[in-house]
């Protein structure tokens, strides 16, 4: 302990001295990817630095340091030592608690609630903000939940925060609750049918009429295709008479394309808009033509097993889910397409030699894939468009295995110029032949690994680790069974 009542600041250390050495280097003369490796190199080191704040804060605490020092609690205690705002503190608090390791009366480490997540920010691949989007997933979590389930969903998050943004952690957290918790059991249909309301206020003097409310899954099914189509950049834009309205399926893409670019709208205008023009075009559901090629109607996706046993969710080619209770109902009044998988979830029918993917082969992509194939790209199948693994120009064929989603952002990504993305198709060997792996340009991935998208699949992921998790549970309980009756025969000698 520090011979004076304080903890004061001390500039010797190893640590202080690396870092100021580092402070002082001069750039210049390191080259672009000098710069580029050392921008990611301090990012490791100062998320490692966040961890080892974690073992000091539960260090002191286990010590009773607040107290010893007259503070009120650890958070106090950060406060007047390390003059930290109250928010700061609190967070460093509420992560220590989720990620730090503390220990037992026999000062042995105890694995941290969150133990994969804990790992990963040791290693410095993943940031706090990352740990806090895991911490609020995990929070959502109903209790009825077993332990295997959450371990898992701990370790799914884990593993996509270490190549995901933190932004997104709260989707694929949203994708995993629907599989946990498919049936609503932490909401159930009766609260849903119960909150189910759009309410359209009263006229305001200017004209305008507020409108707010909360839509079931159904709706949101039906929906979502519609505003994909009409509520998307250059369409239906009353300020531009160039702009394609409820006839989009005729106009020339160039003219769209162009009407895109000079749209100023928020998400929220184009939502509006899109609305006005479908009701004022008299036109409905069946007679909306398509949009990228596949009827504007909702599109469910199902395995044979959940419509078997009317248990699990069904995914909306929008991204959204439905509980397969509804998602059946639903079909029962729709002509469905059936698209037929085998047991690695890769379509039988196999498409033809044209340019253009037929609307069978993007249903099929659709079902397969649920959106866009890039890693960590959250984009729905809806906004995505069929993109040839192997390029068409380049003698790639219009075959099913040739074929892979991707959104247009993501589609702009892949060329042969420095920051392009590269595209292959997983061999038979692979865990998930035949879907397509992202190699990432070398600043972005210095291992040049092939990658897959699981934002889409959170279902086949989370069956993957819960066996993993189940076999090795098996195993300890085996070998518990092997130690047992060795150590009482020892005692008993
Ligand atoms: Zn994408």
């Amino acid at each position: 302990m520090s011979s004076s009542g304080g903890i004061e600041e001390r500039d010797s250390g190893p640590l202080h001295a690396a870092v100021t050495g580092v402070l002082e280097m001069p750039l210049t003369p390191l080259s672009d990817d000098d710069v580029v490796e050392m921008m990611r190199d301090i990012e490791k080191c100062a998320r490692i630095l966040t961890a080892v704040q974690h073992r000091l804060l539960v260090e002191a605490n286990e010590r009773s340091l607040p107290a010893r020092f007259g503070s009120k609690s650890i958070k106090k205690f950060l406060i007047e030592t390390l003059r930290l705002n109250s928010a700061d503190a609190g967070s460093r608090v509420h992560r220590a608690l989720w990620v730090g390791t503390p220990h037992d009366m026999a000062g042995e480490p105890i694995d941290p609630p969150l133990p994969h997540t804990a790992h990963a920010l040791e290693s410095g691949e993943i940031s706090t903000d990352h740990v806090r989007g895991i911490v609020a997933v995990m929070n959502r979590i109903p209790r009825g939940v077993g332990p295997e389930e959450r371990e898992a969903a701990e370790q799914i998050l884990a593993e996509f925060a270490r190549t995901g943004s933190p932004d997104d952690i709260g989707k694929v957290g949203d994708r995993i609750l629907a599989h946990l918790d498919p049936d609503g059991r932490m909401s159930t249909d009766l609260d849903r049918a119960r909150r189910r309301a759009i309410t359209i206020g009263r006229q305001r003097p200017d004209g305008m009429s507020p409108i707010h409310g909360e839509i079931d899954p159904v709706l949101r099914a039906l929906l979502d295709p519609l505003l994909a189509k009409y509520a998307r950049p250059g369409a239906c834009n009353p300020d531009d008479p160039d702009s394609p309205a409820i006839d989009i399926d005729h106009a020339d893409p160039r003219v769209l394309a162009d009407a895109a670019s000079r749209d100023r709208r928020s998400a929220a205008q184009r939502n509006h808009d899109a609305l006005h023009a479908l009701l004022s075009s008299g036109v409905f559901a069946d007679r909306l033509g398509a949009h990228r090629g596949v009827p504007v109607t909702a599109i469910l996706t199902m395995s044979v097993d959940e419509v078997e046993q009317a248990a699990g969710v069904a995914t909306t080619a929008t991204g959204g889910t439905v509980p397969m209770s509804k998602a059946l109902a639903l079909a029962e009044r729709s002509q469905p397409f059936l698209a037929v998988f085998d047991h690695a979830g890769l379509p039988l029918h196999l498409g033809r030699t044209k340019r253009l993917a037929s609307p069978a082969q993007r249903l099929a992509l659709i079902a397969t894939l649920h959106g866009c194939s890039r890693p960590g790209c959250d984009a729905p199948a809806s906004l995505s468009a069929v993109h040839h693994v192997h390029e068409h120009r380049r003698g790639g064929a219009t075959d099913i295995e040739n074929l892979t989603l991707a959104c247009d952002a993501c589609h702009a990504l892949i060329h042969d110029g420095p920051g392009g993305w590269k595209t292959v198709v997983q061999g038979p060997d692979s865990r998930y032949p035949g879907r397509t792996a992202w190699i990432a340009p070398v600043h972005v991935d210095p291992q040049q690994i092939p990658r897959l998208n699981h934002r889409h699949h959170a279902n086949e992921l989370l069956a993957e680790v819960l066996a993993r998790i189940h076999r090795r549970n098996e195993d300890e309980r085996a070998q518990h069974r092997r130690w047992l009756p060795t150590r009482t025969a020892g005692d008993a000698a």
